[in-house]
């Protein structure tokens, strides 16, 4: 199958011919064909599998007919954050080279006035995350009723989000002949109401997950025999001051030890800089454009922040812990062995993170070798290696606080022993899809009834993952 094949137009051929596209990927030679017929979509894939030009490239084949008006955008695209939603920009700017569209993109954490300037003048697309949308929508400086085309992309993430509501609203507020083209990795009970709601006899499209390409990733596991943080942080120096490692994205699951672990990485002497959602957007963009273009070397992660990123040549992910949802570990590894390049994970597991292991473990279907890490020492089991203080520490803040510090004590017995165990991994299957609404999530972008707190200082806080306080540039030794 060529591109060509696909009835695409000799500019979108130039296009992706300049991007070096040789062929479409399955998500593309599925749904660009019905999308350019003018069926709705819905397509089951997730980042990596080249959805975004499978939404991108019939979007600008459709709309190269035709003119905006002033603030009667002719097309949507929702993403679930802002990083995505820029991403999506990006492609739509370089599919649509010498197309004179106008594009406008809509996302919090950036001023409304050069916003709203692009809407007056018209815009054939607007990508959006929903609660700035919504906002300029309740600006009076949008009318939805020239929308023809409405794309959501990561529906699921939005479900995670807290989103749903807002995107029923905007379903509703588009006129009801419009084409949509819908995207989501999993398909939640939630999100296959919302299509059976809105989408009108779709073409369903579903690619294998990422999971299935990760013969390319080389996983590796560092099982340490403490819960103590200061241990984690060995590890993890350990496992990337090993040859090889070019770069990589450090994950962890909790806003707080993104922080934490980048300032630490740092004041050991690592290129590292923290991304999360309570992070202001400016700080955000420079820190992603920095590790783009390799003058950063490491990325501390949250999940939501990094989702759908595509950085390519991510040589490294380290999970600093287990995820907590199984399905993340593979989002989380899919950063690496990208467009087939080979890649190495090494997931940092404490006996408290057993359970989310073993979750792991079962959704990926394969045995995940050990890594030996040179000259690591661990302290010794304590009362913090009890599942109880890790439950304590995660639920309030002060709570948490005190289980950092109570890493100062820590005896230096004989170092825990890490073995290398390398085992054969076996090809992993696609997997049944087995999502579950989360309650809470690191969300770049709140949602327009969600409260919006410390919006003056460009922090949101979330309730079960606040920011830590009262660092400022000292670093305490306890986070060495
Ligand atoms: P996405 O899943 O949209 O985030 O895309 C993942 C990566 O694949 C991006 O770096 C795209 O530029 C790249 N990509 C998209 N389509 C193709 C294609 N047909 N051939 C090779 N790479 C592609």
């Amino acid at each position: 199958m060529t591109f060509a094949e696909l009835g695409l137009s000799s500019k979108l051929l130039e296009a992706i011919e300049t991007a070096g596209y040789t062929e479409p990927t399955p998500i593309q030679a599925g749904a660009i064909p019905p999308a350019l017929a003018g069926k709705d979509v819905l397509g089951i894939a997730q980042t990596g599998t080249g959805k975004t030009a499978s939404f991108t490239l019939p979007l600008i084949e459709r709309l190269s007919r035709g003119r905006a008006k002033a603030r009667m955008p002719r097309s949507l695209i929702i993403a679930p954050t802002r990083e995505l939603a820029a991403q999506v920009a990006e492609n739509f700017e370089t599919y649509s080279k010498g197309q004179k569209l106008s594009m406008a993109l809509l996302i919090g954490g950036v001023a409304f006035k050069p916003q709203e300037e692009i809407l007056n003048k018209g815009a054939d697309v607007l990508i959006a995350t929903p609660g700035r949308l919504l906002d300029h929508f309740e600006r009076g400086k949008l009318l939805m009723s020239g929308v023809q085309f409405l794309v959501v992309d990561e529906a699921d993430r939005m479900l995670d989000m807290g989103f749903i509501p807002d995107l029923e609203r905007i379903f509703k507020m588009v006129p009801p002949r419009r084409q949509v083209l819908f995207f989501s990795a999993t398909m939640p009970k939630e999100i296959q109401s919302l299509v059976d709601r809105f989408l009108n006899d779709p073409e369903r499209v579903e690619v294998a997950r990422p999971a299935t390409t990760s013969a390319n990733i080389q996983q590796y596991l560092v099982k340490l025999g403490s819960n103590v943080a200061k241990d984690k942080r060995a590890a993890l120096r350990a496992a990337m001051n090993r040859d090889g490692v070019k770069n990589g994205i450090i994950f962890a699951n909790r806003k707080r030890d993104v922080d934490i672990v980048a300032r630490s990485l740092q004041r050991h002497g690592f290129s590292a800089s923290p991304i999360h959602g309570d992070l202001d957007q400016s700080s955000r963009m420079q820190t992603l454009a920095d590790f783009k273009s390799g003058e950063l070397r490491f990325l501390v992660a949250s999940d939501v922040a990094a989702r759908g990123l595509d950085i390519p040549n991510v040589s490294h992910v380290f999970n600093y812990d287990v995820p907590h949802h199984a399905d993340d570990y593979v989002h989380r590894i899919g950063r690496t062995g990208r467009a087939g390049n080979t890649g190495e994970s090494v997931t940092i597991s404490t006996p408290a993170d057993s359970k989310s292991l073993a979750a792991v473990l079962k959704l990926i279907q394969q045995d995940v070798p050990e890594l030996a890490l040179d000259g690591l020492e661990t302290s010794p089991a304590s009362d913090e290696d009890k599942p109880k203080s890790r439950r304590s520490s995660s639920r309030s803040k002060s709570r948490g606080e005190k289980s950092e510090k109570s890493e100062t004590p820590a005896k230096a017995e004989a170092p825990a022993k890490i073995e290398a165990v390398k085992t054969e991994a076996k090809p992993v299957e696609p997997r049944a899809e087995t999502p579950a609404p989360r309650k809470s999530a690191d969300n770049s972008e709140s949602s327009s009834r969600a409260p919006r707190k410390d919006k003056s200082r460009g922090r949101r806080s979330d309730p079960q993952d606040r920011p830590v306080v009262g660092f400022g540039d000292h670093v305490p030794d306890f986070m060495s």
